[in-house]
C-alpha cells in the first residue's frame, strides 16, 4: 500500500521521544511502531524513485533539501531522503532538544547540516561495501547551512 502524504502538523509523534516521525521513518503501520530513530528502507527507496519528500511524503519541487551530519555533508552522501526545505526546517526546529540519535544517524547530533540542491543521484551500495544503506548525492549544492 502506498501511504498518503501527511502535512508536517499531522505527522505521528514518537512515543518515546515526543518528536514528529517523518515519512521516511515509517508512520506506525501495524507491527512497525512509529519511531524517529531509524529509517524505513522501503520508504527511503520510495522517496528516491517517486521523488517525494522524506518528511511529509508529498511530491518534491526545486530546490530540494538534504539534512545530515557534518560527515555526510563532507562526503556528499546523505542517508535521509530529499525533502522540502520548509519541511526540513520545521523538523530540525522540533528536534532541537532531542536527546537521542535520530533519523538513521548513528550518534546524537548537536548540529545538523542542511543543504539545498537542484537535483541528486540515488546511489545503491555495492556488494562489497560494509554499509549497505543507499545514499543520496546532491549534484550541486546551492546553499549549505548549519542548524543547531
Ligand atoms: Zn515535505
Amino acid at each position: 500500500m502506498d501511504p498518503a502524504p501527511r502535512p508536517f502538523s499531522e505527522l505521528p509523534a514518537d512515543p518515546d521521544l515526543g518528536v514528529p516521525v517523518p515519512f521516511a521513518c515509517g508512520t506506525g503501520e501495524p507491527g512497525a511502531p512509529a519511531t524517529a530513530r531509524e529509517l524505513d528502507q522501503r520508504r527511503v527507496t520510495q522517496c528516491a524513485l517517486s521523488r517525494v519528500c522524506g518528511i511529509c511524503g508529498a511530491g518534491l519541487g526545486r530546490p530540494v533539501a538534504f539534512l545530515g551530519s557534518e560527515d555526510e555533508a563532507a562526503r556528499n552522501e546523505f542517508h535521509f531522503p530529499p525533502t522540502h526545505l520548509t519541511c526540513a526546517q520545521a523538523l530540525l526546529t522540533s528536534y532541537d532538544a532531542v536527546g537521542a540519535a535520530v533519523l538513521g544517524q548513528l550518534t546524537r547530533l548537536d548540529r545538523w547540516v542542511l543543504v539545498t540542491t537542484g537535483g541528486f543521484e540515488f546511489v545503491r551500495a555495492g556488494r562489497d561495501q560494509v554499509d549497505r544503506r543507499p545514499v543520496f548525492s546532491p549534484n550541486s549544492v546551492l546553499e549549505e547551512r548549519r542548524v543547531g
